[in-house]
Formats: structure tokens, C-alpha cells, sequence
């Protein structure tokens, strides 16, 4: 397993992790065997925002004896009424839910407590103003009862004024190339209509970008968890709208690749299901590259950095990627608040030889070592 450091909180986090979405109905023996199957693979983050009981009775069971070594994200927010989800601000109630999430978990905290798919300005108002979520979650974070404060969304500009409110240290963000495609403030049903990816996306998007979404959260060290890597399996299928098919390894690099994302959540169903995800540790370049994507019409990549590093080995090892986006970060949110990562770097830019090699392999024609001198024009080095 390879770990990252979740964000400003630093605490290493496993790349690859579970969304436990489609357990909610699975029966115990199947819970136990995909649980055991992450665990044993190094997995130590798993989302669990469903609110009936016998999942989280399930994965109490299954994580029993090891509770200590995963990160569980539990959900405020996240509620039954007539026995089916239901998203509610009532403060008691989501307390209630969350008593009932330590003791059928079997245990006394939550790693993530999430503020539940917040997605409208006036809902963002409410959960964090008086008397809502946050503070709910303060109080719980206070008592021991709650580690860190996140939060799940899928619109980029009540997302960006969470980052920018520095009370919550983890964004949830559904993270694939399909839903990349589109304007950051589209509506999460919206997502799901194929008409919405035949529309032609507007020149002038006033809204801010979900990559500028992503680069805000790398400067401002808030750890990006990336729910729906696989945009809920459609980009297995040829016949999606977006007109984007990848393999999971290939999704998961494609998450794993953006500014700030710390570690995937794929929901797994089965045992082969999570090996499916965890075969992205053994992928071969060629296996994790994705440049497929550039097949799309809608999608304009050329000339932009994914951060893939298809264009490495570098002859002299610099980290193309990981500089470029660095510099990228620096643009939206000034260098100061990433100087240190670059700095951390073995090799800097200001050793390139200006040799090209890594823009003639660059399958979106990114013009490398204008970016590189960039980089030196940036931080100096
Ligand atoms: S320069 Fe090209 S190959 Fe290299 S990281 Fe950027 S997009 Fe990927
Ligand atoms: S141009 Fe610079 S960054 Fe690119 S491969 Fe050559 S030395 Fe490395």
C-alpha cells in the first residue's frame, strides 16, 4: 500500500480506500470478506455514511479487533425516516445517529466527522451557522468523540467557501474524468442525464473550476477524498455520455493524479471488486495511463497538465507531475502556501537540461519546460 498524508492533519492515509455505499444491503459473511480483504492489503480509510443499522452493525463486526488501524468517516446528516435516506439539519437527530454509529461500530470515535452532502448556499449557511452541523461537530470533536471535521459536497463554489472558512480539514468530492467535464456548480442530479454532456459547455464559466476547487485545497492543506473514482461504473461502459471508458486502475490514477486528493474511496460490492481497486498498487504505467480520455469531444485537454508523469523518466529525475503542479497550486493560491512542498522535492526544477524528451511522450502536447522555468520563476529554484 502507498500512503499519503491527509492533508494539513498529517496523518497517513491509504491511497486506495473503501466506500461502503453498496455494502448497505450485503450480507454479513460478504462485509467481513471485502473488509478483510482492504485491511489485509494496508487499506486504513473507510466511508461509511449510511444510517441503517445492519451495515453498520455489519462493519462493526467485520472491524472488530482492528478498529484502531482504520479511519472510519462517519456522516452528520446522514438519517432514516421510514426506513429510507434521508438528509436532515435536525442537530439532535443527527447526534442521535451518531451515538448510534459508535455503538453499533463498537467503539468510542470517528476519525472524519462529515458535515453530509452540503451542496446550497443557504444549507451551507445553516449547517454552519448558530445552532448547525459544525457546531454539533465542534462539540462532539471536543468531547473526544470526533478527530477530524470534514465535509462532502459536489458543487465547487459552496465546496470552495468550506476550504475557505478553515473549519474543515477533509473535502469529500465525487472525482472522475466524467463529471470533469462539466461546470463545477452543476447540480448533482444533473450529473446523471446524458443530456447534460451534450450541451455545449459555456466559453466564459463565471464559476470557479473543479480545478481550481482542487488546487485551493492543496494550498490550504485540506485532504481531498475522491467518492465515485468510477462515476458509479459508468465509465465502464462504452454507451456512457460522457463518451469516456477506462478501466478502475485507470480511474484510480486519474483521481489519485488530481491537486490535493489524498486517497480514493471506490465503492466496492464484492472481494473482487475491492482486488479490482487494489490492483492500481501492482499497475504498470502503461496500465494507470489515461490519456484516454482526451478521446472525448467535449473535453479540451491539450496543452493542459494532468499531472500523469506519462512523460517521465526524467533524465535527471525531476518529478514533472509533482512540479508542475506545484506551480499550478502557486498560480491559484499564491506560492508561499506550497513553497515548503516544493522545497521538500529531491530535485527542483532549475536541474532540467531542456533536453524536450518528456514533451515529445506528453499525450496532452503540455509545452514541459515552459512550465519548468515557470517553476524556477516561481520558487527560485
Ligand atoms: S506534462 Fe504531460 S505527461 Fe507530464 S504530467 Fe503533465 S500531462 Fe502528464
Ligand atoms: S526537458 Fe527537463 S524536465 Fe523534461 S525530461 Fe528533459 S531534463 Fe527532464
Amino acid at each position: 500500500m502507498q500512503y499519503r498524508k491527509l492533508g494539513r492533519k498529517g496523518v497517513d492515509v491509504s491511497i486506495i480506500g473503501l466506500g461502503a455505499e453498496y455494502l448497505e444491503h450485503a450480507p454479513l459473511d460478504t462485509i467481513v470478506s471485502v473488509v478483510n480483504t482492504a485491511l489485509d492489503e494496508g487499506v486504513n480509510y473507510i466511508d461509511l455514511f449510511m444510517a441503517s443499522p445492519d451495515v453498520r452493525d455489519n462493519f462493526g463486526i467485520a472491524l472488530k479487533d482492528r478498529r484502531h488501524r482504520v479511519m472510519v468517516a462517519g456522516h452528520l446528516g446522514s438519517t432514516l425516516k421510514n426506513g429510507q435516506p434521508n438528509r436532515t439539519r435536525d442537530s439532535a437527530l443527527c447526534e442521535h445517529y451518531f451515538e448510534d454509529l459508535l455503538t453499533r461500530l463498537q467503539t468510542d470515535y470517528i476519525d472524519i466527522i462529515m458535515l453530509f452532502f452540503v451542496d446550497e448556499a443557504d444549507d451551507h449557511d445553516k449547517v454552519f451557522g448558530p445552532g448547525g452541523l459544525l457546531e454539533l461537530a465542534l462539540r462532539l470533536q471536543k468531547e473526544g468523540k470526533a478527530r477530524i471535521i470534514g465535509m462532502s459536497s459536489h458543487r465547487v463554489p459552496i465546496a470552495l467557501k468550506a476550504v475557505n472558512s478553515g473549519y474543515i480539514d477533509v473535502l469529500m468530492l465525487p472525482i472522475n474524468p466524467a463529471i470533469d467535464t462539466l461546470p463545477g456548480d452543476i447540480e448533482v442530479e444533473a450529473v446523471w442525464q446524458a443530456s447534460t454532456y451534450r450541451q455545449p459547455r459555456p466559453e466564459r464559466d463565471s464559476t470557479p473550476s473543479r480545478r481550481e476547487l482542487y488546487h485551493a485545497c492543496a494550498a490550504r492543506g485540506v485532504a481531498v477524498v475522491a467518492m465515485k473514482p468510477y462515476a458509479a461504473g459508468w465509465l465502464f461502459n462504452k454507451k456512457n455520455p460522457s463518451g469516456i471508458v477506462l478501466t478502475p486502475v485507470q480511474c484510480l490514477s486519474y483521481a489519485l493524479s488530481q491537486p490535493g486528493v489524498c486517497t480514493a474511496v471506490p465503492g466496492c460490492r464484492t472481494t473482487n471488486e475491492m482486488r479490482a481497486a487494489l490492483t492500481y498498487l501492482e499497475a504498470t504505467n502503461e496500465e494507470k495511463d489515461y490519456s484516454a480520455i482526451d478521446t472525448n469531444t467535449i473535453w479540451k485537454l491539450q496543452g493542459s497538465c494532468m499531472y500523469c508523469n506519462h512523460c517521465l523518466p526524467c533524465p535527471v529525475s525531476i518529478d514533472i507531475g509533482t512540479v508542475t503542479r506545484l506551480v499550478d497550486t502557486a498560480r491559484y493560491a499564491g506560492n508561499s502556501l506550497v513553497a515548503t512542498q516544493y522545497e521538500s522535492l529531491p530535485v527542483t526544477a532549475s536541474a532540467c537540461t531542456e533536453c524536450g524528451i518528456c514533451a515529445e511522450r506528453c499525450p496532452f502536447k503540455v509545452d514541459v519546460v515552459a512550465n519548468i522555468k515557470q517553476a524556477i520563476a516561481t520558487f527560485g529554484r
